[in-house]
């Protein structure tokens, strides 16, 4: 009998502050453990937390990019539980009256084509300190750096049906939050962090089935693998005779499987209510909508743009728009007068390869677009362009033509140097030569590899053959 996977998905992102949500510590990743603490965030007696500017106008213009409803009011309230990582005791976030509810992300689907996953809310939080359980033999420490760093917490709708869902739709979602700016998304960095919720049931029947929730796993591949483990456990549960409780459970990456840690806590168990020390969040319009208008192009309607402006193919277009740095160094090669197929050829290829191990373009959409028009005049073959880009980057002084020259890539269009190759050639391959008189005119295409070979590959192809066709009349 078969089985419908439901999953709903709870992510938080590291909003993009320079300091943390109620004070004024850094967030920098990778500092020394706790030098970024302070009275507030190490719940010291007396201390009063002030919301982030900044944080709550990236939550809110995230919570827009997801085409949610950001309410004028809300509130912070205290999630009270124990933990070593916790200082305070509670965590502060907001949980009856968040700031935003109510989007929807479009996303293809590997299963069923385009698909919609609603965002039943957005609200903002702040983070728990990191325990260190490989710091110090027999022992757990604890740094407290990341104690307070700001997030948002987007809760989707249980709309998606498989783990491959839930990892495209990750996908979808994270490429948004880069694009609108408001978080850099780093798993490795902390800055991503996936709660997956999964359920099975009979396929027809509207009723969900008892959830489990698989927390914080570290990749989307993971999240995938994790889902798919969940999946199988509980339908063996089921299958079993057995039932499925309610269980939070943590994926092992090194063995594929999930274990349950603790039953699921109830949110009564967290005794929320309002933090006293917090005032109701009140937005004035003008700003919600300031942010509205100021919310960059995103993902979905920069692809539909590049296909429509430069005729790109839709599978050319959404691997420019996976970065929005690609889109732009696209548009800019584009606009330095580089035909667009060419240019999308280029940044799809070369430049996507070292944009991905610096994270940066080393050559300039200028020089980029001159190395490319070499090509075109027939100056340098497509070959030795690609050579003469790997050489650009070192040598941010030189013109590509210069490179180039410097290299001994230029190809050689003159007559008088073609012939003399083309002569070479004849003579050492006399049985070709004879073949080719009496009507093996495939032999040409041998011919001009042996003339390119000789040349190492300075002559241009193009000269070649007709000097070569004249030589052999
Ligand atoms: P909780 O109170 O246990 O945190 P929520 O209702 O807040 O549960 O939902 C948390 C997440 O779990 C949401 O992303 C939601 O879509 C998802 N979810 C809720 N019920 C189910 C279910 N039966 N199966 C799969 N996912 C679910
Ligand atoms: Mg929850």
């Amino acid at each position: 009998m078969s089985w419908e996977t439901v999953i709903g998905l709870e992510v938080h992102v590291q909003l993009r502050t320079r300091t943390k949500m109620f004070c004024a510590d850094r967030t920098t990743f990778g500092d020394p453990p706790n030098t970024n603490v302070c009275p507030v965030c190490l719940g010291l007696p007396g201390a009063l937390p002030v919301p982030n500017a900044e944080a709550v106008r990236l939550g809110v213009r995230a919570a827009l990019a997801l085409g949610c409803t950001v309410h004028e009011t809300s509130v912070f309230a205290r999630k009270n539980y124990f933990y070593p990582d916790l200082p305070k005791g509670y965590q502060i976030s907001q949980y009856d009256r968040p700031l935003a509810t109510g989007g929807a992300v479009e996303f293809e689907s590997p299963t069923r084509g385009r698909g919609r996953v609603g965002i039943t809310r957005l609200h903002l939080e702040e983070d728990a300190g990191k325990l260190l359980h490989d710091r110090v033999p027999d022992r757990t420490a604890i740094d407290l750096n990341r104690a307070g760093t700001p997030l948002a917490e987007i809760v989707s709708e249980p709309d998606l049906r498989s783990a491959a869902e839930a990892r495209a739709y990750l996908q979808t979602l994270r490429q948004i939050l880069i694009f609108a700016g408001v978080s850099d998304c780093s798993m490795e960095q902390g800055s991503l962090r996936v709660d997956a919720n999964v359920s099975i049931r009979r396929p027809g029947d509207p009723r969900l089935g008892t959830k489990t929730e698989v927390k914080n796993v570290n990749s989307f591949a993971n999240v995938e693998r994790a889902l798919e483990a969940e999946q199988l456990r509980q339908q063996a549960l089921l299958e079993s005779g057995a039932r499925v409780t309610q269980v939070t459970l943590l994926f092992n990456a090194g063995t594929g499987q999930v274990k349950p840690i603790r039953s699921k806590e109830e949110s009564h168990d967290y005794r929320y209510f309002p933090d006293p020390d917090l005032p109701p969040l009140v937005l004035h319009p003008t700003f919600v909508s300031e942010q509205r208008a100021a919310l960059p192009e995103l993902p979905e309607a920069r692809r539909t743009r590049l296909i429509g402006a430069f005729a790109l193919s839709a599978y050319d277009a959404s691997v420019l728009t996976s970065e929005p740095a690609l889109a732009g160094y696209f548009e800019s090669v584009v606009a330095a007068g580089v035909e667009p197929k060419t240019a999308a050829n280029w940044v799809i290829g070369d430049v996507m390869t070292s944009f991905n191990q610096t994270g940066g373009f080393s050559v300039e959409p200028s020089r980029l677009a001159a190395l490319v028009n070499l090509v075109r005049e027939g100056v340098l073959s497509h070959r030795a362009a690609k050579r003469v880009y790997a050489e650009l980057g070192r040598a941010a002084d030189e013109t590509p033509r210069a490179v180039a020259e410097r290299l001994g890539l230029v190809q050689v269009s003159e007559e008088g140097a073609l012939v003399g190759w083309v002569d070479e050639v004849l003579r050492s391959h006399p049985n070709e030569v004879g073949r080719y008189r009496a009507g093996e005119s495939k032999l040409m295409g041998f011919f001009v590899g042996q003339v390119m070979k000789r040349s190492k590959g300075k002559a241009d192809p193009k000269g070649v053959q007709p000097v070569l066709a004249d030589r052999l009349r």
